[in-house]
């Protein structure tokens, strides 16, 4: 059943703060798994900045260029340093993060199901921003026909990954007619060759429905920054950061991290929730081909999630190494 060749080089970035705690769980999960995988630990973000004079060494950033997949974990202040230039050293596209609610997770909407397909490489987050005096300062939107239909051509065929028909698609195009508007109409003129036909939703009329019922979406397809700032606000109707993985997949290589950032406030401690960076991990086996190690990963998470250990986040007292021990204790592998 496995495309996987059990030979694969993962590099491992685990980067600052919770980092540090979440992915040598992931890594741990990895391992249990037993497959062959060769695990290349790099350094990145503000401890490096620190040492080095750089939060991207060149040897981390030659190293996920090398390899087909990445795991990483946050960075702090130096975030936008460290990890754009990965997105890019990935020619990432697409940033797949799905929100799901768990039984025994208590959440704001439990029958919250959704996967966010954002771009990204540009709108907001192409860098074009310029400080005009300590008065004015501006910035460039930056929207692409080729960016779009990438975004595009991979929703169509994710559809039939998650057996459902359509997506929507989210944008503001009634404002920023130019930019959301040459991405929308992008999305759908690749819909509509492939024999898709999306539901269009007015990003802020999005925050609104998604909140009053989430099971309207199911496939959600938005340009960079509404993908960023829904995406969290989906991670709050279905429980919390802990829970929320993320993929950012290019044509040949993947990075794997965890929607949340480093929690300064409670890194350290050993009780971070390491779900996220498991599920994650999930997400990057599917990417490899293992798709029977994936949905086991995915089900142990699930039954511990539902019924324990859970770290403080979910209202329990355990550390990030008793719920990591516990998900690799229930592997269930077909
Ligand atoms: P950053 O600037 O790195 O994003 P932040 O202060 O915004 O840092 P986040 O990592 O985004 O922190 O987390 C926001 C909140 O969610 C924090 O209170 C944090 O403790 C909590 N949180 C995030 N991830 C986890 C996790 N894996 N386990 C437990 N709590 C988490
Ligand atoms: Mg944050």
């Amino acid at each position: 059943v496995d495309s996987g060749t059990g030979d694969e080089t993962i590099v491992v970035i685990p980067g600052d703060g919770i980092g540090q705690e979440v992915v040598p769980a992931a890594v741990d999960v990895l391992e249990a798994l037993d497959l062959g995988f060769e695990f290349a630990s790099y350094e990145a973000g503000d401890h490096v900045a620190e040492e080095r004079g750089t939060p991207l060494p060149a040897e981390t950033r030659a190293a996920v260029e090398a390899a087909e997949a990445t795991l990483f974990g946050a960075a702090g202040e130096t975030a936008a340093d460290v990890i754009l230039p990965l997105r890019s050293a990935v020619d990432s596209f697409v940033n797949v993060r799905p929100a799901r609610a768990y039984p025994g997770v208590d959440a704001v909407r439990p029958e919250t199901d959704l996967v966010f397909l954002r771009e990204n490489t540009e709108g907001v987050y192409a860098g074009l921003e310029h400080r005009l005096s300590d008065q004015v300062a501006t910035g460039t939107r930056l929207t692409t026909r080729a960016a779009s239909e990438r975004l595009a051509e991979f929703a169509c065929s994710y559809l039939a990954d998650v057996e459902t028909d359509s997506f929507t698609v989210v944008h503001k195009a009634n404002v920023m007619g130019e930019t959301d508007g040459l991405f929308r109409e992008a999305v759908f003129d690749v819909a509509t060759d492939r024999g898709v036909e999306p539901d269009e939703v007015l990003m802020d009329a999005f925050a609104t429905r998604v909140c009053l019922d989430p099971t309207q979406f199911d496939v959600v397809v938005c340009p960079n920054l509404a993908g960023d700032v829904l995406s969290d606000l989906a991670a709050g109707l279905v429980g919390g950061l802990g829970l929320l993985p993320s993929a950012n997949l290019g044509p040949e290589r993947g990075l794997f991290e965890p929607v949340h950032g480093t929690a300064p406030d409670i890194a350290g401690e050993g009780v971070a929730n390491p779900s996220a960076t498991i599920l994650s991990a999930a997400m990057l086996l599917e990417f490899l081909g293992y798709d029977a190690e994936a949905r086991a990963v995915r089900g142990a998470v699930e039954s511990v999630l539902e019924s324990g250990p859970r770290t403080p986040d979910l209202g329990g007292d355990a550390t990030t190494d008793d719920v990591t021990g516990a998900i690799v204790e229930r592997f269930d592998v077909e």
